[in-house]
């Protein structure tokens, strides 16, 4: 059981050193091909107009802050749906804005 506990160890090192590294990495995973944008949604910077991921936090490009979008649950099935949204499109429970 020893051995076990080292490795766990060794493999929080590891991770904590990759994280380090992976700040470095990241400009090189924005370079996305063209065509593979399909799989994540994107938004409009609000400060530069820069288009960036969705689940972004911050601007790729001037690092301003993105407001992440709103989603509400619906009350009957669950379903995450964009906040605003009137009727919900998995089961078309009428859904309660509230302000
Ligand atoms: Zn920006
Ligand atoms: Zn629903």
């Amino acid at each position: 059981m020893e051995t076990m506990k080292e490795s766990a160890k060794e493999l929080g090192k590891s991770s904590g050193a990759g994280l380090g590294a992976g700040m470095v990495l990241i400009p090189q995973m924005m370079q996305q091909p063209a065509g593979g944008a399909a799989a994540a949604p994107l938004v409009v910077c609000p400060n530069c107009g820069a288009h960036v991921p969705s689940n972004s936090k911050f601007c790729a490009e001037c690092g301003g802050k993105i407001a992440k979008s709103k989603t509400t649950k619906c009350p009957k099935c669950g379903e995450e749906v964009p906040a605003g949204t009137k009727f919900c499109p998995s089961c078309g429970k009428k859904m309660t804005v509230s302000k």
